[in-house]
């Protein structure tokens, strides 16, 4: 009996030890496996901000895993056009994406909400909203059927209203005025009596200079001074009311993202998480320095809008995003998420950062 007994506990022992052998050599295989994935963006490659941060993601990445995954990044054009992402990364072309969630209203028009909506959160409170207080869950829930995991990939902060050659002191100024204004912001200049269009970035300063618009939003001062737009406008307009705190993308094809290793997953989130901050950071630093140069150097006259104009802009917003979320029942669902949010978040900003700004000044 005992020497059965022990006969059978050396069995137990040995196959035991084979069966973490197994799993080790299986765990090791997965661990020295190298990924080779490929990212594409609607930016022009290494544009400032908004493309240098898939570069930076992707730096990360490899430094993180070691070498095992490595991301190769592929500017607007160069391997799908700059607003083929989407399908792009949905079809397995491409493993990653970095784009704008509200360029894809065409397959649902809820997605206008993940990057910003007039009169909306800002950065601060975009990025509170995705990560706890439920946004990104109904950001992956709308992604879902197209295969796709979002995640936040960087914001600019709070833009510009824009760049005008037109003086606006009334409601009344925006009739007939023709403004390069995308997205709901372009619907509610619409509403004004305007005429929005959308014109890509690198065409804007000709449009501009040849009268083809009367005035353009772009970014803020960071990115408006590369492109030098204050040599072709007279007034540069502030706040940014459309587009208070738009939130980029990244985009992962959903079965990609799950043949990879727990480890490497949880560098793409992190990594991912990282870029989403770095580049508000650096939009923060950039833009202090961009403006004091535009006024400073270059004499820009920076104006307000008018109280007037800002409380007939964000009417005419709350009746545009009711007609977005007429008929959906998902984007109602978003909506009033982002409209509790925004809630809270006002009542406690107005006794915390709102008050804070204020009392700076005094
Ligand atoms: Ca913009």
């Amino acid at each position: 009996m005992r020497i059965l007994f022990w006969a059978a506990l050396v069995l137990l022992l040995t196959s035991c030890g084979d069966n973490d052998n197994n799993q080790a050599q299986g765990d090791n295989a997965a661990s020295q496996q190298v990924y080779k994935w490929k990212l594409v963006t609607s930016w022009p490659k290494n544009y400032p901000g908004l493309g240098t941060a898939p570069e930076n993601f992707a730096k990360k990445v490899e430094a993180m895993s070691n070498g095992r995954l490595k991301i190769k990044v592929f500017g607007a054009g160069q391997l799908v056009p700059a607003l083929q992402v989407f399908d792009a990364v949905s079809q397995g072309t491409a493993q990653i994406g970095h784009s704008g969630a509200y360029y894809w209203t065409g397959k649902n028009k809820a997605t206008a909400f993940f990057t910003s909506i007039p009169f909306g959160l800002n950065a601060q409170e975009m990025n509170a909203w995705l990560h706890y207080g439920g946004g990104l869950e109904l950001w992956r829930e709308l992604y879902a059927p197209f295969n796709l995991v979002p995640f936040a990939g960087g914001s600019t902060g709070v833009q510009m209203a824009g760049w005008f050659n037109r003086e606006i002191n009334s409601m009344a100024d925006i009739k007939g005025l023709k403004m390069r204004i995308p997205g709901l912001g372009g619907d509610v200049i619409t509403r004004a009596g305007g005429e929005s269009v959308n014109i890509p970035g690198g065409e804007l300063y000709t449009a501009m200079q040849t009268g083809v618009i009367d005035a353009t939003e772009w970014v803020g001062p960071y990115n408006d001074l590369a492109f030098g737009f204050h040599q072709v406008a007279k007034y540069y307009y502030y706040p940014g009311w459309h587009e208070p705190g738009p939130t980029l993308e990244f985009t992962v094809n959903k079965p990609a993202l799950e043949s990879l290793p727990a480890d490497l997953q949880a560098i793409i989130e992190t990594a991912a998480r990282a870029v989403n901050q770095d580049m508000l950071d650096e939009y923060t630093a950039r833009n202090n320095t961009a403006l004091e140069e535009l006024v400073n150097v270059h004499g820009v006259e920076v104006r307000k809008l008018p109280d007037e104009v800002i409380q007939g802009l964000r009417k005419l917003s709350a009746e545009a995003i009711s007609e977005l979320t007429k008929d959906n029942e998902f984007a109602q669902r978003v909506a009033q998420s982002i409209a509790e949010f925004k809630r809270q978040a006002t009542a406690y900003h107005g006794i915390s950062e709102e008050a804070f700004y204020k009392a700076r000044q005094q």
